[in-house]
């Protein structure tokens, strides 16, 4: 009786202490930060845009609710290719995307995405939270009002779905494919056209003889495009991407804004969304391969070491010639083509030793 008295009393609103208990002091609801996010995918795209999403929601949940990332997908707010202006000027406060896209800001930028016969997803986060790439990074965004963070990996990408089989240097010749930054430049040297087309039209592309070749991802995207339909060869490995990191950006004003345990959670959400990615797309990609190959017949292909050792012989002049564009971009090449250096000393009685043994 007392119980229902009192819960009929609570109703009444007449007790402040106990409506005090359900509604947030206005202190609270003052500390609580809405972010946007825009970001260079479609909503919701497999991998990419899903990281992204990820990445908002445990920002959401490790804060209790006190800071809250809403997604954009391309073009919701802003474009693709306009994701890293519109969190340099704070449009919005984050941004997801790949670096690479912004070598029209800074040639340096594409260390930070992939370069070609560059880091795996392991080596690059080694180099990027233990080889000094991270502070390089940081270096680099900062008179853009950006703080970086890496938040995901493709791991080694392939190098493609070719309608004509490639045996000699000679076959790149005259090869029309679509392959984007670096990758591309070396394909040009080695004879090929590269081309540049959007996702979505690559289908239509390849099918129509538009081009006689192109990379995307791996399987699990390649498989959800349908490339197989359209062309016959898939090779391997993905020499031009061996280890693609995706970014998170942040305008560093709301970043510098923000208390320290929140700050913490952004870039701790961040590592989280980096070391997620590599897993789905370890995961997905093997199951993919497996439908490409036993249900869909792919021609799966490896490209001969004579022209895998080309196309390394050019993309060392490529990148060479990069690193001579830019003071920074020549700061940026010393580290990462020292660390590469050492990397692949220790891979060689580490990772490659162990992989050799385990096909025994
Ligand atoms: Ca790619």
């Amino acid at each position: 009786m007392k119980r229902r008295k009192f819960i009929k009393h609570l109703g009444t609103g007449s007790i402040t202490a106990g409506a005090a208990l359900s509604v947030p002091p206005a202190v609270h609801a003052k500390e609580q930060v809405r972010w946007k996010m825009v970001t260079a995918w479609p909503k919701n795209f497999p991998g990419l845009g899903t990281n992204a999403n990820m990445l908002a929601k445990t920002i959401n949940e490790m804060s209790g609710g006190r800071i809250k990332v809403k997604v954009y997908g391309a073009k919701e707010l802003v474009p693709a290719f306009e994701v890293f202006d519109a969190v340099s000027r704070g449009t919005a406060e984050m941004g997801h995307a790949g670096a690479y896209y912004w070598k029209g800001k800074s040639e340096a930028v594409q260390f930070f995405s992939s370069v070609p016969f560059g880091l795996t997803a392991q080596e690059m986060n080694a180099w990027l939270y233990y080889g000094g790439g991270m502070d390089l990074w940081r270096e680099l965004y900062d008179p853009f009002g950006l703080v970086p963070a890496a938040t995901g990996n493709s791991g080694v990408q392939m190098a493609g779905w070719f309608n004509r089989e490639i045996n000699t240097v000679d076959d790149l010749k005259g090869l029309k494919m679509r392959i984007p930054g670096l990758g591309g430049e070396v394909l040009q040297r080695a004879g090929g056209t590269p081309v540049t087309i959007p996702g979505g039209e690559l289908f239509t592309a390849l099918q129509s003889g538009t081009i006689d070749a192109t990379e995307w991802v791996g399987p699990y995207n390649d498989l959800a495009f349908g490339f197989y339909k359209v062309a016959k060869y898939y090779y391997y490995p993905g020499w031009h991407e061996p280890g693609t990191t995706m970014e998170c950006m942040i305008n560093k004003k709301a970043f510098n804004e923000l208390p320290k345990d929140l700050q913490a959670i952004v870039l701790t959400a961040c590592k989280a969304a980096n070391l997620d990615l590599l897993a789905e797309f370890t995961a997905r990609n093997n199951q993919a391969l497996e439908a490409l190959v036993n249900k869909h017949n792919v021609q799966l292909r490896a490209l001969p070491d004579p022209v895998l050792k080309k196309l390394h012989d050019l993309s060392n002049e490529v990148v060479l010639e990069l690193a001579d564009k830019e003071p920074m971009a020549k700061k940026i090449y010393e580290s990462f083509s020292q660390f590469r250096k050492q990397v692949i000393d220790w891979e060689k009685v580490s990772e490659q030793a162990y992989l050799r043994a385990r096909t025994l």
